[in-house]
């Protein structure tokens, strides 16, 4: 690799929208280890501008599953650092004070146009076959004209100037050189009628001033760069060093997503993965070692790593390579004691069972019962008869279409407690017209696997999240198969 800066600062900019994503665990090893290897800093930004898509329980995620797989930042918004806040929603006011900048230097225009406008432009536009981009209407317009609207109290957007000839070229480390027409670039929002930025111009600013060096980040936004490398040029800043990683794909080569995997951190850590081999995992889905081998330590991987053996290749999310891969940290590189260690930690934990114990003392006549009732609170994988898994009167094609309803209005429930959950399924049982206590039953056969359980609703909230959703994708996959 060309000239690795002295001082080598990196950062992931997760948005907080969900459960920590396989790929922020991925993303993030890439820069921790590149930050390790050049003595440099790892930082942590929450990138929280997108209110819409805010979710308040993602931040915890995020950091928890970081910290589970043993990735530590220097500076983040837990930690605090010379370059804070280090959650944009803090940051609005400097913003502010780079749109100023723009508006100076000719490089960025208001927009009025309304939602309605800009529907219909992009509906004509793909009548057509062109791809959606702003029509710079407001760009011609007079600036007075503008700001009179704006007055008047029309809601306004921040409009990059972008070039409308000429090209933006941009060096990828792995890539080499970019080029892109500047007529293919679009008039990117900047700052947002609620006065918000965009991620785009949030993350220009923010890398500048965090004096970040290089830019570690997934293939996915190479679309994004050139409006970012404008920025910069137009800000009269250098840009850090751009490197996009390839991104992780299924099997069949498409994007890996909720619909096929599990992609929350948090599934994995509750399955029983074991840290050190999901970072290994991470590590080889798109890094080769110059001797071949495909079992290392994060220790290993910051020694030998260097940018140039980083594969383009689509690198695949391959399970059964992560289950070898576990259980040969289990077998051979474990010792009996970490594994006891581990057990206890993570399915044992006196946090967890005391949170179990109050709802099934109850029927306990014995204390092999509370291994053989509720296993279902630490197995991952439960089986039944699936024949259960049918909503009762409705039917087999009938129940898969509403527990497929069920699965995404579940996994959008922000807040996961035991009242919240139910509230939840009642209005589903009414939206839908089925009876409450049909759909209980199905439920729990695919959480607990058993007719008889502990409170579901309880039992829902602890086992969490993740774990439900899990289950009820498998038994929605088995439901599919019955059709
Ligand atoms: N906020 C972006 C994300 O959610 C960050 C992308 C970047 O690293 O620039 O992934």
């Amino acid at each position: 690799m060309t000239n690795i800066q002295s001082t080598v600062r990196v950062r992931i900019g997760p948005s907080p929208t969900g459960e920590a994503h396989i790929g922020i665990g991925y993303i993030a090893l890439f820069n921790y280890v590149f930050a390790k290897k050049y003595g440099g800093k790892f930082i942590l930004r929450i990138e929280d501008t997108d209110k819409k898509r805010f979710n308040k329980y993602s931040e915890n995620s995020i950091i928890n599953s970081l910290k589970w797989l043993g990735i530590v930042w220097d500076e983040g918004p837990d930690i605090g650092g010379r370059y804070g806040p280090y959650r944009q929603s803090e940051r609005k006011e400097i913003y502010k004070t780079y749109i100023d900048k723009l508006f100076k230097f000719d490089k960025v225009y208001w927009c009025i146009c309304t939602h309605e406008r800009l529907k219909k432009l992009k509906e004509h536009q793909i009548s057509l076959k062109q791809p959606s981009r702003y029509d710079g209407f407001c760009r011609k317009k007079s600036k007075k004209d503008i700001l009179n609207n704006i007055i008047k109290g029309k809601e306004a957007v921040v409009r990059l100037k972008v070039p409308l000839s000429g090209c933006t070229i941009f060096q990828d480390m792995l890539r080499g050189s970019i080029t892109i027409s500047n007529s293919n670039i679009d008039d990117q929002i900047l700052l947002k009628s609620d006065g918000f930025p965009t991620y785009h111009f949030a993350n220009v600013v923010d890398d500048y001033l965090m004096q970040i060096s290089h830019v570690l980040r997934g293939e996915e936004w190479i679309s994004s760069t050139p409006k970012h490398v404008l920025l910069y040029e137009f800000l009269k800043i250098s840009p850090p060093k751009f490197c996009h990683l390839p991104l992780l794909r299924n099997i069949d080569k498409t994007k890996v997503s909720k619909r096929e995997n599990s992609v929350s951190i948090t599934y994995y850590r509750q399955a029983g993965f074991y840290p050190d081999a999901m970072i290994n995992f991470l590590g080889l889905i798109s890094f080769s070692f110059k001797d071949g081998r495909d079992v290392f330590s994060i220790y290993d991987f910051i020694k030998e790593f260097s940018i140039k053996q980083i594969s383009l290749g689509s690198p695949i999310f391959d399970i059964q390579k992560l289950l070898w891969l576990n259980n040969l940290y289990i077998s051979k590189k474990l010792t009996n004691y970490q594994i006891v260690k581990y057990l206890q930690k993570q399915f044992f934990s006196y946090k967890y069972l005391y949170k179990i114990v109050p709802l099934v003392k109850g029927r306990l006549s014995k204390f092999e019962d509370f291994i053989k009732y509720y296993d279902f609170f630490f197995v991952g994988d439960i089986s039944t008869n699936p024949i259960y898994y049918l909503i009762e009167d409705v039917g087999s094609k009938k129940s898969y279409q509403l527990i497929y309803l069920l699965l995404s209005s579940i996994g959008s429930l922000m807040d996961f407690s035991a009242k919240n959950i139910e509230r939840h399924l009642k209005e589903f049982c009414i939206d839908n017209h089925i009876s409450f206590k049909s759909l209980l039953m199905s439920i729990r056969m695919m959480i607990t696997g058993k007719k008889i359980s502990s409170p579901l609703f309880k039992t829902i909230e602890i086992l969490g999240k993740e774990r439900c959703l899990y289950r009820i994708k498998a038994s929605l996959k088995i439901l599919k198969s019955m059709q």
